[in-house]
């Protein structure tokens, strides 16, 4: 099934944040790529009637990070573990000691 500009077509509008009735404004082969809304008129990509991801609070994200780092340095932290246990316990590293 192929659209042609202008064509009626369901899409989720996030204006709207629903399903509304939209026009074809752009295509991409035989594929919707934009749509206007009919109800708010505001041009957006296809979104094949999908409602977007969740938006993701920026700074909450970049705290979380944070913590996330913050956690992984403190599972590094060279006090909490010895440092560097494979070097002292390697009996074979021996491969530079007897270039002669
Ligand atoms: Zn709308």
């Amino acid at each position: 099934m192929s659209a042609r500009l202008g064509d009626d077509i369901d899409d989720f509008c996030v204006k709207c944040k629903r399903v509304m009735n939209h026009a074809v404004v752009s295509l991409l082969g035989d594929e919707p790529a934009k749509v206007r809304c009919r109800t708010c008129h505001s041009d957006h990509d296809y979104r094949h009637e999908q409602a977007p991801p969740p938006k993701i609070d920026p700074r909450k994200a970049a705290a979380q990070a944070e913590k996330a780092a913050a956690a992984a340095a403190a599972a590094a932290d060279p006090d909490a573990a010895p440092a560097e246990p494979s070097e002292k316990t390697a009996p074979k590293g021996r491969k530079k000691a007897s270039v002669s």
